[in-house]
């Protein structure tokens, strides 16, 4: 157990909640979704691994090589098989893998990816709004509880539309956020970011620089969230339109854990005497 009670914290980067905490992250969740609701969000739900190919299309692999886990398995025929298992499987804690079947998935590095592979082709005359969650994965160069994991859960709310209406909802949803934040007694800076591109020079990195796109909601340091603006940038990959053009888009990103770290620094480890979730 670690310092922080009903938390269980593993190196490899990942916790496991217990009692009163497990608690208070299902009622953050429940926080967003009723923010959601706001908006009549659609509720939706996807597989935990992504398909390489599709995210490609938005330049995932250039953009940020260094943040996916792929799901790698064995190739299975027999001789590879036991070529496996004859190998002593472990040097050490680390697997002694032999060759790796063709790794088409990787697991979801954000909640929002699968929702626009799902709309993929799709003529949408209104403006859709929806909700996700999802167990996410990033690989980093340290690891800390809560702060900074290899596996953390992110809900988000996503808009697809036209311009005006993506720049619309992300607004509005900003100004709701700030009531939140004031609410919960939570320091909170908006601070213009970028994404953390593997390579400075990729055309998407120097857009965001040029025209930032994302801003990032910062306490104590930390971004807890983030409101994303593509533009067109999943609608030209995946064909989502609106009679001749392609759909904007736009997120607003919540990292649950984060939430819960701020609200520890803020309010202390006494769950029962943190404010109301409104
Ligand atoms: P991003 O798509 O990078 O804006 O991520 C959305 C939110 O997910 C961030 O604002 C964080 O709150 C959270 N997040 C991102 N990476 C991590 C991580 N490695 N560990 C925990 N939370 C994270
Ligand atoms: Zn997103």
């Amino acid at each position: 157990m670690s310092a922080i009670p009903d938390l269980l914290w593993y190196e490899s980067g990942q916790s496991g909640l217990l009692g009163r905490l497990l608690e208070k992250h299902q009622a953050l969740d429940e926080l967003f979704l009723r923010l959601a609701a706001e908006w009549h969000a659609e509720k939706t739900a996807f597989p935990p691994l992504i398909s390489a190919r599709e995210l490609a299309k938005v330049a995932y692999f250039e953009s940020f090589p260094q943040l996916f886990t792929a799901a790698a398995g064995l190739a299975s025929d027999e001789d590879n098989l036991r070529a496996f298992t004859s190998g002593g499987m472990l040097d050490g804690d680390a697997l002694k893998l032999t060759a790796l079947a063709p790794v088409r998935e990787i697991l979801a590095p954000a909640a929002c990816y699968p929702l626009y592979i799902a709309m993929q082709g799709r003529e949408m005359p209104e403006r859709s709004i929806f909700t996700v969650r999802s167990n996410c994965f990033r690989r980093e160069r340290e690891y800390l509880p809560l702060q900074r994991q290899w596996a953390f859960t992110m809900r988000e709310i996503v808009c697809i539309g036209s311009g005006s209406e993506v720049r619309d909802f992300l607004e509005r949803s900003r100004e709701r956020l700030d009531v939140l934040f004031a609410n919960l007694s939570l320091d909170v800076q908006w601070e213009v970011a970028t994404d953390p591109f593997f390579d400075p020079r990729n055309p998407q990195s120097l857009m965001q620089r040029v025209d930032p796109v994302k801003r990032e909601m910062v306490c104590g340091g930390l971004a807890i969230g983030s409101i994303n603006y593509h533009r067109h940038h999943f609608g030209d990959a995946f064909s989502i339109r609106r009679g001749n053009e392609s759909v904007e888009s736009g997120c607003v990103a919540f990292g649950l854990e984060r939430w819960l770290h701020v609200l520890i620094q803020k309010h202390g480890t006494s769950y029962d005497q943190w404010p109301p979730f409104e």
